[in-house]
Protein backbone atom coordinates (compact mmCIF):
# COMPACT_ATOMS: atom_id res chain seq x y z
CA UNK A 1 0.00 0.00 0.00
CA UNK A 2 1.15 3.38 -0.73
CA UNK A 3 2.66 5.78 2.02
CA UNK A 4 -0.02 7.82 3.95
CA UNK A 5 0.39 11.35 3.25
CA UNK A 6 1.71 12.35 7.01
CA UNK A 7 -0.16 14.97 9.09
CA UNK A 8 0.11 15.90 12.64
CA UNK A 9 -3.11 13.67 13.50
CA UNK A 10 -1.71 10.85 11.75
CA UNK A 11 1.60 11.45 13.65
CA UNK A 12 -0.22 11.39 17.04
CA UNK A 13 -2.66 8.27 16.08
CA UNK A 14 0.89 6.26 15.36
CA UNK A 15 2.93 7.22 18.17
CA UNK A 16 -0.22 6.65 20.87
CA UNK A 17 -0.18 2.82 18.88
CA UNK A 18 3.28 2.40 19.45
CA UNK A 19 2.58 3.45 23.06
CA UNK A 20 -0.29 1.21 23.53
CA UNK A 21 -1.56 4.39 25.03
CA UNK A 22 -5.08 3.40 24.07
CA UNK A 23 -5.05 -0.03 24.25
CA UNK A 24 -8.80 -1.61 25.37
CA UNK A 25 -10.02 -5.72 25.97
CA UNK A 26 -11.50 -6.39 22.46
CA UNK A 27 -11.49 -3.06 21.85
CA UNK A 28 -9.61 -1.05 18.46
CA UNK A 29 -6.99 1.67 19.70
CA UNK A 30 -8.04 3.95 17.31
CA UNK A 31 -11.76 4.96 18.09
CA UNK A 32 -13.08 8.74 16.17
CA UNK A 33 -16.22 10.11 16.03
CA UNK A 34 -18.35 12.91 13.44
CA UNK A 35 -20.66 14.75 16.18
CA UNK A 36 -22.82 16.60 13.97
CA UNK A 37 -25.44 18.62 15.21
CA UNK A 38 -28.92 17.98 13.40
CA UNK A 39 -30.06 21.68 12.68
CA UNK A 40 -29.16 21.69 9.29
CA UNK A 41 -27.34 19.93 6.06
CA UNK A 42 -23.68 19.05 5.75
CA UNK A 43 -21.71 21.31 4.00
CA UNK A 44 -17.90 20.58 2.69
CA UNK A 45 -16.53 21.85 5.70
CA UNK A 46 -18.32 18.86 7.46
CA UNK A 47 -16.74 16.93 4.71
CA UNK A 48 -12.99 17.41 5.61
CA UNK A 49 -13.92 16.50 9.28
CA UNK A 50 -15.93 12.99 8.02
CA UNK A 51 -12.74 12.48 5.83
CA UNK A 52 -10.29 12.74 8.68
CA UNK A 53 -12.50 10.96 11.43
CA UNK A 54 -13.34 7.85 9.31
CA UNK A 55 -10.13 8.02 7.42
CA UNK A 56 -8.52 7.50 10.69
CA UNK A 57 -10.32 4.96 11.71
CA UNK A 58 -10.16 3.06 8.16
CA UNK A 59 -6.37 3.72 7.51
CA UNK A 60 -5.64 2.33 11.38
CA UNK A 61 -8.45 -0.55 11.38
CA UNK A 62 -10.23 1.06 13.81
CA UNK A 63 -13.55 2.57 14.02
CA UNK A 64 -15.31 5.78 13.66
CA UNK A 65 -18.94 6.11 15.13
CA UNK A 66 -21.45 8.43 13.55
CA UNK A 67 -23.11 10.31 16.50
CA UNK A 68 -25.37 12.57 16.56
CA UNK A 69 -25.42 15.50 18.88
CA UNK A 70 -28.48 16.32 19.86
CA UNK A 71 -29.37 18.62 22.92
CA UNK A 72 -30.51 21.54 21.57
CA UNK A 73 -34.79 20.43 20.73
CA UNK A 74 -35.67 23.78 19.27
CA UNK A 75 -33.49 23.43 16.28
CA UNK A 76 -33.09 19.59 15.51
CA UNK A 77 -35.03 17.62 13.27
CA UNK A 78 -35.03 14.42 11.74
CA UNK A 79 -34.82 15.60 8.35
CA UNK A 80 -31.38 16.77 9.12
CA UNK A 81 -30.69 13.35 10.71
CA UNK A 82 -31.74 11.41 7.44
CA UNK A 83 -29.53 13.67 5.22
CA UNK A 84 -26.61 13.51 7.13
CA UNK A 85 -26.80 9.78 7.50
CA UNK A 86 -26.92 10.05 3.78
CA UNK A 87 -24.74 12.14 2.88
CA UNK A 88 -22.19 10.30 5.49
CA UNK A 89 -23.00 7.11 3.11
CA UNK A 90 -22.70 8.85 -0.05
CA UNK A 91 -19.18 9.73 0.88
CA UNK A 92 -18.75 6.22 0.91
CA UNK A 93 -18.40 5.67 5.34
CA UNK A 94 -20.14 3.34 7.32
CA UNK A 95 -20.81 2.77 10.95
CA UNK A 96 -21.62 -0.81 10.74
CA UNK A 97 -18.62 -2.99 11.94
CA UNK A 98 -18.07 -6.88 11.48
CA UNK A 99 -16.97 -8.30 13.93
CA UNK A 100 -14.69 -11.35 14.11
CA UNK A 101 -17.81 -13.43 15.41
CA UNK A 102 -20.17 -12.71 12.17
CA UNK A 103 -21.90 -10.30 14.86
CA UNK A 104 -22.46 -6.19 13.23
CA UNK A 105 -21.86 -3.35 15.70
CA UNK A 106 -23.48 -0.27 14.89
CA UNK A 107 -22.06 2.73 15.95
CA UNK A 108 -25.01 5.29 14.85
CA UNK A 109 -25.32 7.45 18.00
CA UNK A 110 -27.31 10.30 19.59
CA UNK A 111 -26.20 12.44 22.24
CA UNK A 112 -29.77 11.56 23.55
CA UNK A 113 -29.40 7.91 24.62
CA UNK A 114 -26.88 9.30 27.14
CA UNK A 115 -29.36 11.72 28.93
CA UNK A 116 -29.54 9.32 31.58
CA UNK A 117 -26.30 8.86 32.61
CA UNK A 118 -25.98 12.58 31.69
CA UNK A 119 -28.11 13.30 34.51
CA UNK A 120 -27.04 11.12 36.90
CA UNK A 121 -23.65 12.52 36.84
CA UNK A 122 -24.70 15.90 36.73
CA UNK A 123 -26.28 15.18 40.73
CA UNK A 124 -23.03 13.07 41.60
CA UNK A 125 -21.01 16.29 40.30
CA UNK A 126 -23.37 18.28 42.34
CA UNK A 127 -23.03 16.04 45.61
CA UNK A 128 -19.53 16.34 45.40
CA UNK A 129 -19.45 20.17 45.04
CA UNK A 130 -18.55 20.26 41.64
CA UNK A 131 -21.69 22.03 40.04
CA UNK A 132 -24.44 24.60 41.78
CA UNK A 133 -27.43 25.65 40.66
CA UNK A 134 -27.42 29.65 39.64
CA UNK A 135 -30.76 31.40 40.38
CA UNK A 136 -29.32 34.69 39.08
CA UNK A 137 -31.05 36.55 36.05
CA UNK A 138 -29.78 35.95 32.71
CA UNK A 139 -28.37 39.30 32.66
CA UNK A 140 -26.95 39.25 36.03
CA UNK A 141 -25.10 36.25 34.81
CA UNK A 142 -24.17 37.68 31.78
CA UNK A 143 -22.60 40.53 33.46
CA UNK A 144 -20.88 38.71 36.12
CA UNK A 145 -18.90 37.03 34.34
CA UNK A 146 -16.71 39.64 33.11
CA UNK A 147 -14.46 39.47 30.31
CA UNK A 148 -11.24 38.85 28.85
CA UNK A 149 -9.67 42.14 30.70
CA UNK A 150 -11.90 41.39 33.66
CA UNK A 151 -11.76 38.47 36.00
CA UNK A 152 -16.34 37.66 36.89
CA UNK A 153 -17.74 37.73 40.23
CA UNK A 154 -19.10 35.16 41.54
CA UNK A 155 -22.78 34.68 41.77
CA UNK A 156 -24.40 34.63 44.88
CA UNK A 157 -25.76 31.16 44.75
CA UNK A 158 -22.72 30.03 44.09
CA UNK A 159 -21.92 28.54 48.11
CA UNK A 160 -25.46 27.60 48.28
CA UNK A 161 -25.35 24.34 50.30
CA UNK A 162 -25.35 20.82 48.38
CA UNK A 163 -28.37 19.73 49.42
CA UNK A 164 -30.48 23.31 48.05
CA UNK A 165 -28.99 22.57 44.98
CA UNK A 166 -29.47 18.70 44.15
CA UNK A 167 -33.04 19.77 45.37
CA UNK A 168 -33.58 22.76 42.70
CA UNK A 169 -31.70 20.68 40.27
CA UNK A 170 -34.20 17.64 40.85
CA UNK A 171 -37.39 20.00 40.66
CA UNK A 172 -35.68 21.85 37.34
CA UNK A 173 -35.99 18.00 35.84
CA UNK A 174 -39.61 18.04 37.09
CA UNK A 175 -40.75 20.78 35.92
CA UNK A 176 -41.41 23.20 38.58
CA UNK A 177 -39.82 26.38 36.32
CA UNK A 178 -40.18 28.10 33.67
CA UNK A 179 -37.36 28.44 31.17
CA UNK A 180 -34.35 30.52 31.99
CA UNK A 181 -35.61 30.30 35.94
CA UNK A 182 -32.33 28.53 37.15
CA UNK A 183 -29.27 26.90 35.40
CA UNK A 184 -26.93 24.33 36.91
CA UNK A 185 -23.15 25.40 35.93
CA UNK A 186 -19.61 23.41 37.12
CA UNK A 187 -17.41 24.90 39.41
CA UNK A 188 -13.78 23.85 38.42
CA UNK A 189 -12.30 25.32 41.20
CA UNK A 190 -12.65 28.14 43.88
CA UNK A 191 -11.62 30.96 41.89
CA UNK A 192 -12.94 29.84 38.34
CA UNK A 193 -14.26 32.72 37.97
CA UNK A 194 -11.36 34.62 37.73
CA UNK A 195 -10.00 32.08 35.30
CA UNK A 196 -8.31 33.50 32.20
CA UNK A 197 -10.25 31.01 30.36
CA UNK A 198 -13.67 32.47 29.69
CA UNK A 199 -15.01 28.64 29.10
CA UNK A 200 -14.06 27.91 32.82
CA UNK A 201 -15.62 30.51 34.81
CA UNK A 202 -18.60 28.38 35.88
CA UNK A 203 -19.76 27.22 32.57
CA UNK A 204 -23.70 26.27 32.60
CA UNK A 205 -24.02 22.42 31.97
CA UNK A 206 -28.00 22.31 32.46
CA UNK A 207 -30.54 24.97 31.22
CA UNK A 208 -34.18 24.08 31.42
CA UNK A 209 -35.83 24.16 27.96
CA UNK A 210 -39.70 23.12 27.75
CA UNK A 211 -39.27 21.83 24.19
CA UNK A 212 -40.37 18.61 22.45
CA UNK A 213 -37.46 16.59 21.50
CA UNK A 214 -37.32 14.17 17.88
CA UNK A 215 -36.32 11.45 19.74
CA UNK A 216 -37.15 11.86 23.73
CA UNK A 217 -40.04 13.55 23.12
CA UNK A 218 -41.30 15.50 26.44
CA UNK A 219 -39.89 13.21 28.34
CA UNK A 220 -37.27 16.19 29.64
CA UNK A 221 -37.62 19.87 30.12
CA UNK A 222 -33.51 19.87 30.98
CA UNK A 223 -31.24 19.69 28.41
CA UNK A 224 -27.29 19.43 28.50
CA UNK A 225 -25.07 21.63 27.44
CA UNK A 226 -22.82 21.41 24.61
CA UNK A 227 -19.10 21.40 26.27
CA UNK A 228 -21.02 19.02 28.71
CA UNK A 229 -22.50 16.50 26.95
CA UNK A 230 -19.82 15.87 24.45
CA UNK A 231 -17.09 15.19 26.60
CA UNK A 232 -19.35 12.85 27.98
CA UNK A 233 -20.81 11.44 25.33
CA UNK A 234 -16.98 11.23 23.84
CA UNK A 235 -16.03 8.64 27.30
CA UNK A 236 -18.60 6.57 27.16
CA UNK A 237 -18.04 5.38 23.27
CA UNK A 238 -14.54 5.03 24.20
CA UNK A 239 -13.48 7.61 22.08
CA UNK A 240 -9.86 7.49 22.06
CA UNK A 241 -9.42 10.76 19.82
CA UNK A 242 -11.80 13.43 20.00
CA UNK A 243 -11.18 15.44 16.98
CA UNK A 244 -12.70 19.05 16.34
CA UNK A 245 -12.00 22.59 14.94
CA UNK A 246 -9.80 24.63 16.61
CA UNK A 247 -12.44 27.67 18.19
CA UNK A 248 -12.24 24.33 21.09
CA UNK A 249 -9.27 24.82 22.09
CA UNK A 250 -10.25 27.14 24.77
CA UNK A 251 -12.42 24.40 25.76
CA UNK A 252 -10.08 22.04 25.95
CA UNK A 253 -9.15 22.53 29.75
CA UNK A 254 -12.89 21.73 30.43
CA UNK A 255 -13.05 18.88 28.46
CA UNK A 256 -10.30 17.62 30.35
CA UNK A 257 -11.09 18.55 33.99
CA UNK A 258 -14.83 17.16 33.21
CA UNK A 259 -13.33 13.72 32.18
CA UNK A 260 -11.15 13.44 34.87
CA UNK A 261 -13.58 14.46 37.48
CA UNK A 262 -16.41 12.06 36.54
CA UNK A 263 -13.54 9.37 36.44
CA UNK A 264 -13.02 9.65 40.23
CA UNK A 265 -16.55 8.97 40.44
CA UNK A 266 -16.20 5.43 38.94
CA UNK A 267 -18.09 6.91 35.91
CA UNK A 268 -14.92 6.30 33.29
CA UNK A 269 -12.02 3.66 33.28
CA UNK A 270 -8.57 5.69 32.30
CA UNK A 271 -7.42 6.77 29.71
CA UNK A 272 -10.37 8.98 29.03
CA UNK A 273 -10.55 10.33 25.56
CA UNK A 274 -8.33 13.07 24.43
CA UNK A 275 -9.30 16.24 22.17
CA UNK A 276 -7.28 17.34 19.44
CA UNK A 277 -8.06 20.41 17.36
CA UNK A 278 -7.52 20.88 13.42
CA UNK A 279 -8.16 24.21 11.88
CA UNK A 280 -11.62 24.47 9.83
CA UNK A 281 -12.25 24.65 6.00
CA UNK A 282 -12.46 27.46 4.71
CA UNK A 283 -13.29 27.89 0.63
CA UNK A 284 -13.59 30.62 -1.33
CA UNK A 285 -16.80 32.10 -3.86
CA UNK A 286 -19.39 30.09 -0.65
CA UNK A 287 -20.38 30.41 2.43
CA UNK A 288 -19.94 27.36 4.84
CA UNK A 289 -22.17 28.23 8.25
CA UNK A 290 -25.18 26.57 8.25
CA UNK A 291 -26.92 29.51 9.45
CA UNK A 292 -25.70 31.32 6.46
CA UNK A 293 -27.00 28.44 3.86
CA UNK A 294 -30.24 28.30 5.71
CA UNK A 295 -30.87 31.67 4.86
CA UNK A 296 -30.17 31.26 0.83
CA UNK A 297 -32.43 28.31 1.31
CA UNK A 298 -35.29 29.73 3.37
CA UNK A 299 -35.18 33.31 1.25
CA UNK A 300 -35.38 30.75 -1.88
CA UNK A 301 -32.25 32.88 -3.36
CA UNK A 302 -31.14 29.00 -4.47
CA UNK A 303 -33.24 26.12 -5.58
CA UNK A 304 -33.12 24.17 -1.96
CA UNK A 305 -30.38 22.53 0.39
CA UNK A 306 -29.77 20.49 -2.93
CA UNK A 307 -29.38 23.77 -4.96
CA UNK A 308 -26.38 22.58 -7.62
CA UNK A 309 -24.52 26.06 -6.67
CA UNK A 310 -24.64 25.08 -2.57
CA UNK A 311 -21.60 23.67 -1.38
CA UNK A 312 -23.68 21.47 1.00
CA UNK A 313 -22.86 17.59 0.49
CA UNK A 314 -26.34 17.54 -1.04
CA UNK A 315 -25.54 20.05 -4.04
CA UNK A 316 -22.14 18.84 -4.44
CA UNK A 317 -23.53 15.63 -5.38
CA UNK A 318 -26.57 16.93 -7.13
CA UNK A 319 -24.15 19.46 -9.47
CA UNK A 320 -22.13 15.83 -10.42
CA UNK A 321 -19.10 15.78 -7.97
CA UNK A 322 -18.31 12.58 -7.05
CA UNK A 323 -17.36 11.15 -3.67
CA UNK A 324 -13.66 10.14 -5.08
CA UNK A 325 -13.11 14.05 -5.80
CA UNK A 326 -14.05 15.14 -2.40
CA UNK A 327 -12.13 12.32 -1.07
CA UNK A 328 -8.80 13.53 -3.39
CA UNK A 329 -9.86 17.22 -1.98
CA UNK A 330 -9.72 16.20 1.74
CA UNK A 331 -6.16 14.64 1.10
CA UNK A 332 -4.81 17.36 -0.76
CA UNK A 333 -5.30 20.34 1.71
CA UNK A 334 -4.51 18.56 4.30
CA UNK A 335 -4.54 18.74 7.98
CA UNK A 336 -3.34 21.49 10.35
CA UNK A 337 -3.64 23.46 12.86
CA UNK A 338 -3.11 26.85 10.86
CA UNK A 339 -6.41 28.81 10.00
CA UNK A 340 -6.47 29.86 5.92
CA UNK A 341 -8.29 30.03 3.17
CA UNK A 342 -8.50 26.93 0.09
CA UNK A 343 -9.26 28.07 -3.52
CA UNK A 344 -12.09 27.24 -4.74
CA UNK A 345 -10.29 26.31 -7.99
CA UNK A 346 -8.83 23.60 -5.54
CA UNK A 347 -11.65 21.66 -5.66
CA UNK A 348 -12.68 22.11 -8.79
CA UNK A 349 -9.86 20.88 -10.48
CA UNK A 350 -10.08 17.42 -7.83
CA UNK A 351 -13.15 16.95 -9.61
CA UNK A 352 -11.61 17.17 -13.09
CA UNK A 353 -9.05 14.86 -12.28
CA UNK A 354 -11.19 12.44 -10.69
CA UNK A 355 -13.63 13.06 -13.93
CA UNK A 356 -10.90 12.88 -16.56
CA UNK A 357 -9.92 9.63 -17.41
CA UNK A 358 -13.55 8.01 -16.51
CA UNK A 359 -16.08 10.22 -17.80
CA UNK A 360 -17.03 9.42 -21.10
CA UNK A 361 -16.73 11.81 -24.27
CA UNK A 362 -20.03 13.49 -25.88
CA UNK A 363 -21.15 16.33 -28.09
CA UNK A 364 -23.29 19.16 -27.45
CA UNK A 365 -24.09 22.65 -28.81
CA UNK A 366 -24.75 24.79 -25.98
CA UNK A 367 -25.60 27.95 -27.89
CA UNK A 368 -26.57 26.83 -31.13
CA UNK A 369 -25.92 28.72 -35.14
CA UNK A 370 -27.34 26.29 -37.83
CA UNK A 371 -24.75 25.12 -40.40
CA UNK A 372 -25.96 24.36 -43.65
CA UNK A 373 -23.39 22.06 -46.05
CA UNK A 374 -24.60 23.69 -49.18
CA UNK A 375 -23.27 20.51 -51.50
CA UNK A 376 -24.37 17.58 -49.12
CA UNK A 377 -27.86 15.86 -50.51
CA UNK A 378 -31.38 16.54 -48.39
CA UNK A 379 -32.79 14.02 -46.32
CA UNK A 380 -28.74 11.90 -46.56
CA UNK A 381 -26.97 10.75 -43.50
CA UNK A 382 -24.15 8.57 -43.11
CA UNK A 383 -22.65 7.69 -39.39
CA UNK A 384 -19.65 9.14 -38.21
CA UNK A 385 -17.72 7.61 -35.39
CA UNK A 386 -15.40 8.30 -32.28
CA UNK A 387 -14.17 6.44 -29.19
CA UNK A 388 -15.57 6.75 -26.23
CA UNK A 389 -12.59 8.08 -24.56
CA UNK A 390 -9.58 9.16 -25.99
CA UNK A 391 -7.17 7.27 -23.38
CA UNK A 392 -9.41 4.26 -22.99
CA UNK A 393 -10.36 2.14 -26.45
CA UNK A 394 -11.92 -0.60 -24.01
CA UNK A 395 -14.60 1.70 -23.20
CA UNK A 396 -15.93 1.40 -27.10
CA UNK A 397 -16.78 3.33 -29.80
CA UNK A 398 -19.88 5.89 -30.09
CA UNK A 399 -21.51 6.87 -33.18
CA UNK A 400 -23.84 10.01 -34.45
CA UNK A 401 -24.89 10.58 -37.63
CA UNK A 402 -23.75 14.00 -40.03
CA UNK A 403 -26.51 15.34 -42.16
CA UNK A 404 -26.95 18.41 -44.54
CA UNK A 405 -28.21 20.49 -41.83
CA UNK A 406 -26.01 21.05 -38.20
CA UNK A 407 -26.11 22.75 -35.53
CA UNK A 408 -22.66 24.69 -34.27
CA UNK A 409 -21.50 27.12 -31.79
CA UNK A 410 -22.45 30.72 -31.85
CA UNK A 411 -18.97 31.57 -31.80
CA UNK A 412 -17.45 28.96 -34.02
CA UNK A 413 -18.16 31.94 -36.61
CA UNK A 414 -17.15 35.11 -37.04
CA UNK A 415 -18.12 37.62 -39.75
CA UNK A 416 -15.39 39.70 -39.42
CA UNK A 417 -12.40 37.02 -37.87
CA UNK A 418 -10.09 37.96 -35.14
CA UNK A 419 -6.40 37.65 -35.19
CA UNK A 420 -5.60 34.12 -34.90
CA UNK A 421 -9.33 32.78 -35.07
CA UNK A 422 -9.12 29.81 -37.00
CA UNK A 423 -12.78 28.44 -37.47
CA UNK A 424 -15.65 29.58 -39.59
CA UNK A 425 -15.29 32.90 -41.65
CA UNK A 426 -16.66 33.65 -44.54
CA UNK A 427 -14.86 34.55 -47.83
CA UNK A 428 -13.47 37.99 -47.86
CA UNK A 429 -12.31 39.45 -51.57
CA UNK A 430 -10.48 36.99 -53.20
CA UNK A 431 -9.86 34.61 -50.29
CA UNK A 432 -11.64 31.72 -49.46
CA UNK A 433 -13.56 31.13 -46.22
CA UNK A 434 -12.25 29.51 -43.58
CA UNK A 435 -11.43 25.71 -43.67
CA UNK A 436 -12.50 23.82 -40.56
CA UNK A 437 -12.88 19.93 -39.62
CA UNK A 438 -16.19 19.08 -38.37
CA UNK A 439 -14.64 16.89 -35.98
CA UNK A 440 -15.20 13.16 -36.83
CA UNK A 441 -16.55 14.30 -39.90
CA UNK A 442 -16.01 15.97 -43.00
CA UNK A 443 -13.27 18.95 -43.59
CA UNK A 444 -15.50 22.25 -44.99
CA UNK A 445 -15.19 25.63 -46.20
CA UNK A 446 -17.18 28.42 -45.56
CA UNK A 447 -18.96 29.81 -48.28
CA UNK A 448 -21.16 32.52 -47.35
CA UNK A 449 -23.89 33.06 -44.69
CA UNK A 450 -27.67 34.45 -43.69
CA UNK A 451 -28.47 37.07 -41.36
CA UNK A 452 -31.75 38.12 -40.21
CA UNK A 453 -33.92 41.64 -40.63
CA UNK A 454 -32.00 42.45 -37.15
CA UNK A 455 -28.20 41.94 -38.61
CA UNK A 456 -28.13 38.47 -36.42
CA UNK A 457 -26.32 35.83 -38.16
CA UNK A 458 -28.70 32.66 -38.13
CA UNK A 459 -27.14 30.23 -40.28
CA UNK A 460 -23.79 29.60 -41.83
CA UNK A 461 -23.16 27.90 -45.39
CA UNK A 462 -19.81 25.61 -46.44
CA UNK A 463 -19.21 22.99 -48.41
CA UNK A 464 -17.62 20.12 -47.60
CA UNK A 465 -15.05 17.69 -49.28
CA UNK A 466 -16.35 14.24 -50.34
CA UNK A 467 -13.08 12.46 -49.63
CA UNK A 468 -11.73 14.55 -46.30
CA UNK A 469 -13.66 12.10 -43.75
CA UNK A 470 -12.19 11.40 -40.81
CA UNK A 471 -10.65 7.87 -40.10
CA UNK A 472 -10.13 7.91 -43.93
CA UNK A 473 -7.01 8.09 -46.10
CA UNK A 474 -7.99 11.18 -47.92
CA UNK A 475 -8.58 13.13 -45.12
CA UNK A 476 -4.64 13.57 -44.58
CA UNK A 477 -4.41 15.81 -47.55
CA UNK A 478 -6.24 18.10 -45.30
CA UNK A 479 -4.24 20.19 -42.94
CA UNK A 480 -6.56 22.72 -41.57
CA UNK A 481 -6.94 24.47 -37.80
CA UNK A 482 -9.83 25.15 -37.48
CA UNK A 483 -11.53 21.96 -35.62
CA UNK A 484 -15.09 21.89 -34.13
CA UNK A 485 -17.60 19.89 -32.64
CA UNK A 486 -21.44 20.08 -34.04
CA UNK A 487 -24.80 17.93 -34.01
CA UNK A 488 -26.87 16.65 -36.81
CA UNK A 489 -30.21 18.90 -36.25
CA UNK A 490 -32.15 16.16 -37.47
CA UNK A 491 -30.80 13.78 -34.94
CA UNK A 492 -29.85 15.90 -32.19
CA UNK A 493 -31.79 15.65 -28.74
CA UNK A 494 -32.57 18.45 -27.26
CA UNK A 495 -32.29 19.28 -23.63
CA UNK A 496 -32.20 21.66 -20.64
CA UNK A 497 -28.70 22.05 -19.91
CA UNK A 498 -27.74 24.40 -16.50
CA UNK A 499 -24.42 26.28 -16.67
CA UNK A 500 -23.69 26.51 -12.96
CA UNK A 501 -20.91 28.69 -12.16
CA UNK A 502 -19.85 30.18 -8.62
CA UNK A 503 -22.17 31.37 -5.71
CA UNK A 504 -20.59 34.37 -5.25
CA UNK A 505 -18.25 36.98 -6.98
CA UNK A 506 -15.89 37.57 -4.01
CA UNK A 507 -13.90 35.19 -3.09
CA UNK A 508 -14.72 35.66 0.95
CA UNK A 509 -17.54 36.91 0.96
CA UNK A 510 -18.93 36.74 4.87
CA UNK A 511 -15.52 37.71 5.97
CA UNK A 512 -15.06 40.96 8.14
CA UNK A 513 -18.71 41.13 8.67
CA UNK A 514 -19.27 41.79 4.74
CA UNK A 515 -23.28 41.80 3.89
CA UNK A 516 -22.95 38.11 1.99
CA UNK A 517 -25.83 37.96 0.22
CA UNK A 518 -25.17 41.21 -1.41
CA UNK A 519 -22.01 39.44 -3.10
CA UNK A 520 -24.21 36.62 -5.09
CA UNK A 521 -23.20 36.28 -8.16
CA UNK A 522 -26.33 36.61 -10.27
CA UNK A 523 -24.53 34.43 -13.51
CA UNK A 524 -24.35 31.15 -10.82
CA UNK A 525 -26.85 29.89 -13.12
CA UNK A 526 -27.81 30.22 -16.54
CA UNK A 527 -30.38 27.75 -18.48
CA UNK A 528 -29.63 26.75 -22.07
CA UNK A 529 -30.92 25.14 -24.55
CA UNK A 530 -28.78 22.89 -25.78
CA UNK A 531 -28.33 20.39 -28.71
CA UNK A 532 -27.51 16.84 -27.69
CA UNK A 533 -25.25 14.03 -29.36
CA UNK A 534 -28.59 11.60 -29.94
CA UNK A 535 -27.01 8.95 -27.60
CA UNK A 536 -27.69 11.36 -24.62
CA UNK A 537 -31.05 10.33 -24.49
CA UNK A 538 -30.33 7.31 -23.01
CA UNK A 539 -28.66 9.26 -19.94
CA UNK A 540 -29.11 8.34 -16.98
CA UNK A 541 -29.67 10.28 -13.75
CA UNK A 542 -26.11 10.56 -11.95
CA UNK A 543 -24.42 10.06 -15.32
CA UNK A 544 -21.32 11.67 -16.05
CA UNK A 545 -20.00 13.39 -19.69
CA UNK A 546 -17.52 15.48 -20.86
CA UNK A 547 -19.01 17.60 -23.20
CA UNK A 548 -15.99 18.15 -25.85
CA UNK A 549 -14.79 21.63 -25.38
CA UNK A 550 -17.11 22.38 -22.51
CA UNK A 551 -16.40 20.46 -19.24
CA UNK A 552 -18.26 18.10 -17.24
CA UNK A 553 -21.77 17.70 -16.58
CA UNK A 554 -24.12 15.59 -15.34
CA UNK A 555 -28.08 14.39 -15.75
CA UNK A 556 -29.50 16.21 -13.07
CA UNK A 557 -30.98 13.42 -10.59
CA UNK A 558 -33.97 15.17 -9.75
CA UNK A 559 -34.81 16.30 -12.97
CA UNK A 560 -33.40 14.54 -15.57
CA UNK A 561 -34.91 11.16 -17.13
CA UNK A 562 -34.22 9.09 -20.31
CA UNK A 563 -35.43 10.74 -23.14
CA UNK A 564 -35.65 14.10 -21.62
CA UNK A 565 -32.42 14.59 -19.81
CA UNK A 566 -32.00 17.49 -18.03
CA UNK A 567 -27.75 18.10 -17.31
CA UNK A 568 -26.01 19.89 -14.63
CA UNK A 569 -22.72 21.43 -15.51
CA UNK A 570 -20.23 20.45 -13.45
CA UNK A 571 -16.82 22.51 -14.15
CA UNK A 572 -15.43 23.63 -17.35
CA UNK A 573 -12.44 22.18 -18.82
CA UNK A 574 -10.07 24.67 -17.68
CA UNK A 575 -10.03 27.03 -14.77
CA UNK A 576 -11.15 30.19 -16.63
CA UNK A 577 -12.87 32.06 -13.43
CA UNK A 578 -12.95 35.70 -13.51
CA UNK A 579 -15.18 37.66 -11.30
P1 LIG B 1 -21.80 25.34 11.41
O1 LIG B 1 -20.97 26.38 12.07
O2 LIG B 1 -21.81 25.38 9.94
O3 LIG B 1 -23.17 25.26 12.02
P2 LIG B 1 -20.96 23.30 13.18
O4 LIG B 1 -19.54 23.12 13.51
O5 LIG B 1 -21.81 23.97 14.18
O6 LIG B 1 -21.08 23.98 11.75
P3 LIG B 1 -21.65 20.60 13.61
O7 LIG B 1 -22.83 19.87 13.12
O8 LIG B 1 -21.51 20.82 15.05
O9 LIG B 1 -21.65 21.97 12.81
O10 LIG B 1 -20.33 19.97 13.01
C1 LIG B 1 -19.98 18.62 13.12
C2 LIG B 1 -18.50 18.50 12.99
O11 LIG B 1 -18.04 19.04 11.78
C3 LIG B 1 -17.80 19.22 14.11
O12 LIG B 1 -16.86 18.33 14.69
C4 LIG B 1 -17.12 20.36 13.44
O13 LIG B 1 -15.90 20.65 14.05
C5 LIG B 1 -16.93 19.89 12.01
N1 LIG B 1 -16.94 21.01 11.09
C6 LIG B 1 -17.92 21.92 10.91
N2 LIG B 1 -17.55 22.85 10.03
C7 LIG B 1 -16.30 22.53 9.61
C8 LIG B 1 -15.37 23.11 8.70
N3 LIG B 1 -15.64 24.23 8.02
N4 LIG B 1 -14.18 22.49 8.53
C9 LIG B 1 -13.90 21.37 9.20
N5 LIG B 1 -14.72 20.77 10.07
C10 LIG B 1 -15.92 21.34 10.28
MG1 LIG C 1 -21.35 22.50 16.42
MG1 LIG D 1 -22.97 25.80 14.36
Amino acid sequence: APALPSNFLRAIVESDLAAGTHVREGMPSVITRFPPEPNGYLHVGHAKSICLNFGLARDYQGRCNLRFDDTNPAKEEQEYVDTIIDSVKWLGFNYDYPQADGAVEHHLHYASDYFDQLYLMAEWLIQQGHAYVDSQSAEDMAANRGNFNTPGTNSPFRNRPREESLQLFRDMKAGKFADGEHILRAKTSEDAMASPNMNLRDPAIYRIRHAHHVRTGDAWCIYPMYDYTHPISDALENITHSICTLEFQDHRPFYDWLLHTLSQGGFFTLPVPRQYEFSRLNLTYVVTSKRKLRQLVEEKIVDGWDDPRMPTIVGLRRRGYTPEAIHLFCERIGVTKADGWIDMSTLEGCVREDLDPKAPRATAVLRPLKLIIDNYPEGQTEECTSPVHPHHPEMGQRSFPISRELWIEEEDFMEVPAKGYFRYYPPIGDAPGSRVRLRHGYVTECVGYDKDDNGKVIAVHVKYFEDSKSGTPGSDNYKVKGNIHWVSATAAVEAEVRLYDRLFTDAQPDAGGKDFISLLNPNAKEVVTAYLEPGMAAAQPDQRFQFERHGYFVADRVDSQPGKPVFNRIVTLKDSWTA
